[in-house]
């Protein structure tokens, strides 16, 4: 493989540390030309990955904290940065894009890269979510493609024959079904946000931690996969195996259906990512099936998991409800988080926000896809806002 220039957005989140620590374990971490590290506030967690890294700059997103990064790395001679628009600038600047900020904070950075022509290996499926056929799109015009990590995701793009696509009967989402699977909606009512981001299966950011409890996540990649692979809803069904073993399956007219299976370990769809259309080989956890009693397979229950139904009809209505789904989303998870609203809010103010969202796309025709997507976000996180006030007034 050639040395690339490589960025890693949220390098110090779940899937950035995941991204660095194989990079190190692929056996020759020479190979890799870091060009840029970015954070979103953790500055010691960035200053120490720059000084094992030796990236040729770093960025943190919060301006407050680069007098402490600047001291950190003095006489280091790399350069830091701070701000958005820093982030921004050296998504631009890289060969290979980690895009793994959280949530529609990372949709400029993403539309940067892909502005550049870079490989988008994408993990921040919010900026998909929220513009994703127009970014795909800028992607491939610019001369560069995106690679999907979300796990499920990097499951199809492997199995998936795309010259056969109009023989594809369906996509298979597999869904762990998160850690309140098996909890009645009274239990759920009461559930915190420390037994919201405890999963069963991965170890992951707060906010994709509760997006799994909710199954907003599965939502939110039902709405990626119909973007990333150019098939309608109608054909994308999602399944619930808790083993998160079969990452996904596509299923073709003539019976066959193909899957992806392996331990649940974000490294492997990442190394995909890192070397496709190549394999690169790290000491990978092995799939141990006779270890494994048995895989076991449910339908998700739409009426506990009301998010599953939302995105899938946000998707359907198309315009600006998928942005408005995933800003109402992540506005109710904040509040959950902070204790302003109780757990089953969650979908309630998302359903509410995109029930007085509807025919209020108030950006002009002659608005790009990225602004519209922006402006999107903006009023829907003032309408989430606004019902998380009601909500916490009457709780
Ligand atoms: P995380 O919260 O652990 O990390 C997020 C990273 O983004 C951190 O480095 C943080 O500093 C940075 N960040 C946060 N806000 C920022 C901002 N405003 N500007 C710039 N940087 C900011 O999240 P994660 O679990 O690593 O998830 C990252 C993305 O990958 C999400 O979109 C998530 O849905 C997706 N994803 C994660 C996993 C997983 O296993 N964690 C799996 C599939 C997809
Ligand atoms: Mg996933």
């Amino acid at each position: 493989m050639s040395r690339r220039r490589i960025a890693v957005l949220g390098s110090t989140g779940s899937v950035g540390v995941s991204t660095l620590d194989l990079m190190a374990r692929t056996g020759d971490p020479e190979a890799y030309d870091i060009e840029a590290l970015t954070a979103g506030s953790n500055v010691a967690a960035l200053a120490e990955q720059a000084l094992t890294w030796r990236p040729r700059r770093v960025v943190i997103a919060d301006e407050r904290q680069k007098a402490e990064l600047d001291q950190r790395l003095s006489g280091t001679g790399i350069e830091t940065a701070a701000g958005e628009a820093a982030v921004e600038a050296v998504a631009g600047e890289a060969d290979w894009v980690m895009a793994a900020i959280v949530g529609a904070a990372g949709l400029r950075p993403a539309w940067a890269a892909a502005r550049a022509g870079a490989t988008l290996a994408l993990a921040n499926k919010e900026s998909l979510v929220c513009c994703g056929p127009a970014l795909i799109q800028t992607a491939q015009a610019c001369g560069g493609r995106v690679i999907p990590v979300d796990s499920e995701h990097s499951a199809i793009f492997q199995v998936l024959e795309t010259r056969n696509i109009d023989q594809v009967t369906r996509l298979v989402l597999t869904a762990s079904g998160g850690p309140f699977r098996t909890l009645t909606l009274e239990e759920m009512r009461a559930a915190t946000p420390e037994q919201a981001v405890a999963h069963p299966n991965w170890s992951m950011g707060a906010k994709i931690s509760v997006d799994s409890a909710t199954m907003a996540n599965k939502g939110l990649e039902t709405i990626e996969a119909a973007y990333l692979f150019g098939v309608g809803p109608e054909r994308i069904e999602v399944l619930v195996h808790p083993q998160s073993i079969i990452h996904s399956m596509v299923e073709y007219a003539d019976g066959s259906t193909l899957a992806q299976l392996g331990p649940p370990d974000m490294r492997t769809p990442i190394a995909c990512a890192l070397a496709w259309p190549e394999r690169i080989a790290w000491p990978a956890p092995r799939l141990d099936l006779a270890g494994l009693a048995a895989l076991t397979f449910e339908s998700p229950d739409e009426t506990r998991f009301p998010m599953l139904k939302l995105a899938r009809e946000a998707l359907i209505a198309g315009g600006a409800a998928p942005a408005v789904f995933n800003a109402a989303n992540e506005t109710a998870v904040r509040a959950f988080l902070d204790r302003e609203i109780g757990f089953l809010d969650i979908a309630a103010t998302v359903a509410e926000t995109l029930d007085t969202h509807v025919g209020a796309d108030a950006a002009g025709a002659d608005v790009s896809p990225l602004e519209r997507a922006l402006s999107a976000d903006r009023d829907a996180r003032r309408l989430a806002s606004e019902a998380i006030r009601r909500r916490a007034l009457v709780a």
